[in-house]
């Protein structure tokens, strides 16, 4: 165990939606090139860095499983935001992504998964490997599915409107309300920090 955790026994954590959400939606990502962080986006991470809240990324990459990308470009992807955050003394913990889905056309990946959100398989690699409790953390993204991933996990859900988000919240789902919806990731942070579980009350 670590001393961290001996001090601070509730790990918190956001499980950050990718597309819509970090970086600008751009349909299937294929390039490290066109990835483009939104203006707020290092400021939001390092926040989360501060406050000792980790930074988990859970991305759904069907992209992977229908054959138009590669994970090996996932991986690039992920590795030029790392640098990208970095550049701006920002980090994230882990990246984690579904190549699955159930209609793809790579065999080994055209399955019904447990990690392709809104199921939670992704959320439980972070616990095995950070020790973060779920129950308070926030999964934040641009699609209902990221607040039912939210909600799933026993946490809070929030929407934010970049990305496809401002036309889901027109598109309200039965039985999932949205612990916030706000404009942007930066905004969410705000929302965020204000209602993670102060170290006080442990
Ligand atoms: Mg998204
Ligand atoms: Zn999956």
């Amino acid at each position: 165990m670590n001393l961290a955790n001996l001090v601070n026994p509730v790990m918190s954590a956001i499980f950050l939606d990718r597309d819509g959400t970090l970086i600008e939606e751009v349909g299937y990502l294929d390039r490290p090139e066109r990835v483009a962080l939104y203006p707020w986006s290092i400021d939001a991470i390092r926040a989360f860095n501060r406050a000792g809240v980790r930074v988990v990324m859970i991305t759904n990459q069907s992209g992977v499983a229908r054959g138009f990308l590669t994970e090996e470009v996932v991986d690039q992807v992920h590795r030029h935001i790392a640098i990208l955050l970095q550049e701006g003394g920002a980090f994230i913990d882990a990246y984690y992504y579904c190549p699955h889905h159930p209609d793809g056309k790579v065999p080994e990946l055209a399955r019904v998964c447990d990690c392709r959100k809104p199921a939670r398989g992704l959320v439980d690699r972070a616990v095995q490997e950070f020790g973060i409790d779920p129950r308070h953390s926030f999964a934040v993204g641009d699609r209902w599915l990221d607040v039912a991933l939210g909600h799933a996990v026993g946490g809070r859900g929030i929407l934010v409107r970049t990305g496809y988000g401002a036309r889901e919240e027109e598109r309200p789902q039965d039985g999932l309300v949205a612990d916030a919806i706000v404009n942007n990731l930066i905004e969410a942070t705000g929302w965020i920090l204000r209602h993670v579980a102060p170290k006080s009350a442990l």
